[in-house]
This record gives C-alpha cells, sequence and structure tokens, in this order.
C-alpha cells in the first residue's frame, strides 16, 4: 500500500462552509501527491461549547451516556459536509463514525479511553480510493455505547489513528501557523518553534497551554509518531513534534507556558503525623481531582501547613470534600486564593544545564514579582504568582532567556 498520511483540522479549520471547501482542496492536494488520505475532523468552531451548555440548561447533572451521545454529533456535522465538499471538487471520499471505525473505548462516559482500532475497515476503504474522514473525539464502548475521548480528544483519534495505521506522517492543522515559545497575544516577539520534543509540548500541556491534548502527545510518542502542528491556511511548514536530539538539549529554554485558571488552597495547622496527607489527597483522587504544585512546610509545634494549586473548576468540588473529611480528621484552616496564575519555563536543555532555576527566580525579583510556590519536574520549574503579575512576568521571563532571538 502507499503511504498513509493522517491529517487532523481544528474546529476553527471546519467553522463555516468556506473554510470545510478550503479544507476539502488541500486533502484532495495530499492525495494528489499520491497518498492514501485519512483525516480526522473537530465539531465546527464553538459546537460542542453549545451543545454542553444546552445540555446543562436541561440539566445541573446531565446523564453521562446522553452527553456521550449528543458530544459526539458536532463531529459528526463536519465529516460529512467535508466528504460532500470532496466529492463535489470531483474525489472519492467517504465518512465515518469513531463506531464505524472500530474505535473501542473502556472507562467513564466523557473521558473513555481508546483500547483498540481496528485498522481494516479504513485499510479497505482506502483501497476503494476513498479519502477517508474520521470523526475524531469519539469511540464506542463494551456495552456499544457512544463514548468522547475528553476535550480535545480528536487530536487523540488522529495521532492513535497514525499509529495503527503506522502512518507516515501525523498533520494537526490548525488556525496558527505553529507553536511558539510562549502565547503571541501576550508577548509580541514570541518565535515560532521549528521543532520540539514530546517531553516538552507533553509539559505545555500539562501547564495549559492550548497545544495538543496530553494524551494525544503521549500516544505519539510511545509509536514514534512525528507529529506536524500546521496552518490550515498556509503552505509553509509548521512545528515538529518528534523524539529528543543533541540540537534540543542545547537549548535551555524552549518555552514559557501560564496558566490563569489556577487556585491555590492551604490547609493549616494539620496534625503532623504519618497518614494524614495521604487521607486529604486520597479523597481528593478519589473523587478525580488534579492536584498541582504540593508544596509542605516542616513542622512546628507538631503543626503542619499543605499548600497546593488546583484547576478553578474543581474548586467547589474541592471545597465539599475538604468539608465532608472535616468530620474524620482533624483539619485546622482552609484558604484559598484565586488571584495566582503559574508561570513555567520548559526545556530538556535543563537536564544538562544547572542554573536555569536561580536565573527565572531572579528575573521575578527583578520585576519585583513574589513567589508563592515552586514545583520542578527534570525539564520543567513552575512558580505560583500574583495573577496581575503575569503579563510582566512572562514578557521578563521570554526575553531574559533569550527566546525572542
Ligand atoms: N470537539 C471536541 C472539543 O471541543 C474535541 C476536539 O475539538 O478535539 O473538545
Ligand atoms: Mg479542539
Amino acid at each position: 500500500m502507499e503511504k498513509i498520511v493522517v491529517m487532523k483540522f481544528g474546529g476553527t479549520s471546519v467553522g463555516n462552509v468556506e473554510k470545510i471547501k478550503k479544507v476539502a482542496s488541500r486533502v484532495i492536494e495530499k492525495k494528489h501527491l499520491g497518498y492514501n488520505v485519512v483525516v480526522v475532523v473537530s465539531a465546527p468552531g464553538d459546537t460542542t461549547d453549545d451543545l454542553i451548555e444546552k445540555a446543562f440548561l436541561i440539566s445541573k447533572n446531565p446523564d453521562t451516556r446522553e452527553l456521550d451521545r449528543l458530544l459526539s454529533t458536532g463531529e459528526q456535522i463536519s465529516i460529512s459536509l467535508l466528504s460532500m465538499a470532496i466529492k463535489e471538487m470531483g474525489e472519492k471520499a467517504i465518512s465515518l463514525t469513531g463506531a464505524q471505525v472500530g474505535i473501542r473505548t473502556i472507562g467513564s462516559h466523557t473521558k473513555a479511553k481508546i483500547k483498540d482500532i481496528s485498522s481494516e475497515k479504513i485499510v479497505k476503504e482506502l483501497n476503494l480510493g476513498n479519502i477517508v474522514i474520521v470523526a475524531g473525539f469519539q469511540g464506542v464502548d463494551e456495552k456499544d455505547d457512544v463514548t468522547t475521548l475528553g476535550r480535545g480528544g480528536s487530536d487523540l483519534t488522529a495521532t492513535a489513528l497514525a499509529s495503527v495505521l503506522k502512518a507516515s506522517e501525523c498533520e494537526i492543522y490548525t488556525d496558527v501557523d505553529g507553536i511558539y515559545t510562549t502565547d503571541p497575544r501576550l508577548v509580541k516577539s514570541a518565535k515560532k518553534i521549528n521543532k520540539i520534543s514530546y517531553d516538552e509540548i507533553l509539559e505545555m500541556a500539562s501547564l495549559g497551554s492550548q497545544v495538543m491534548q496530553a494524551r494525544s502527545i503521549e500516544v505519539a510518542k510511545k509509536n514514534n509518531i512525528v507529529i506536524h502542528v500546521r496552518s490550515t491556511f498556509s503552505k509553509e511548514n509548521g512545528t515538529f513534534i518528534l523524539e529528543e536530539d543533541k540540537e534540543m538539549e542545547n537549548v535551555l529554554v524552549s518555552g514559557v507556558a501560564f496558566d490563569k485558571n489556577q487556585v491555590k488552597v492551604s490547609i493549616f495547622d494539620l496534625i503532623d503525623e504519618p497518614g494524614v496527607a495521604a487521607k486529604i489527597f486520597e479523597a481528593l483522587a478519589s473523587n478525580d481531582i488534579n492536584i498541582d504544585m504540593i508544596v509542605q512546610s516542616t513542622a512546628n509545634n507538631g503543626k503542619n501547613n499543605i499548600s497546593f494549586t488546583i484547576d478553578k473548576t474543581e474548586l467547589n468540588n474541592l471545597l465539599n470534600i475538604i468539608d465532608k473529611l472535616k468530620t474524620k480528621i482533624n483539619i485546622g484552616t482552609l484558604k484559598y486564593d484565586e488571584n495566582v496564575a503559574k508561570v513555567s519555563i520548559i526545556g530538556v536543555g535543563m537536564r544538562s544545564h544547572t542554573g536555569v532555576a536561580s536565573k527565572m527566580f531572579k528575573i521575578l525579583a527583578d520585576n519585583s514579582i513574589n513567589i508563592h510556590l515552586i514545583s520542578t519536574s527534570e525539564i520543567r520549574i513552575s512558580c505560583v504568582i500574583d495573577k496581575d503579575k503575569l503579563d510582566i512576568a512572562v514578557n521578563a521571563i521570554h526575553q531574559g532567556f533569550n527566546l525572542d532571538k
């Protein structure tokens, strides 16, 4: 079989009829280059958000099976319209839902995981000369119920398909021309990155940068699929995401990420004895609350303080859980602060270079920015700071690490 390419188009790329026609001709061009083309599309524009809003107007707590059924329809609008557009231009195409392709999932509704994909149906359609258009973000579970793969899940559909089909390319088409050293809306001098490692992108995704869905990168990394993030409306190369190489290690910092949707939570006067932290974080984990940046101070007078950050959307949930926990263990006082933001630097070069953290702290200090919390990984340093200082911080760090050069 000729080479297979997977082309994924995000919601903004199929936001209206004109754009769908542009995507159609882009896809046909690829086919004429001699590729077998598999296309994955997201729901048009804000369709998914609109559907979620409607569901919540009907119920405060919509049935998740029905919610998945509803959300999966957004992508189905895109596949059928795109297929029609391609046929109108004289090429052969067929649209398929996740279920039709045989994307089997496990796990709960609205955040299902892909268990396996049979390539049979797609390969058969490709052999018939079709451009195969697959609805992103969805699959079907062991009960044959439609499931969705979490927000941004079309990326996962794309990299998972590229993996099973052993595609030679996985292209992620979007409305920007690649991945930038930081958000160009905040920093004018942000630069497009030519290539970046899976690990760096994974850190960026988990830090709230709207790059690509994190799980989609994990799948690509595991199967060594090179991802090309590029613009739907330009022929220029975008950003390649691939295994790290020597050249990347020579760069100290590849990007500055930030997250304005964090809340800092502090629990004061916890008894300093084994199992207290375990109880708190077990309770949070079993309720699917994602914790970040845990800091525990050294005990003083037999009491401890623990601070951590969570996503703003989880705050109410967290407060309820802690309230219940109060009846079981002695929790002192809980305080939270919503006027914070997280700024992070990411770079595989940190593995082999020293002084990166101190330089970041110095830049913040030089700008009179106070640091509330610090956390690090092998290739990332994050600081929680006051939200109203975020713009200054991101700009200063970006410049301080020469990312504008
Ligand atoms: N339409 C879904 C969402 O908005 C999936 C995607 O766009 O990747 O999250
Ligand atoms: Mg999306």
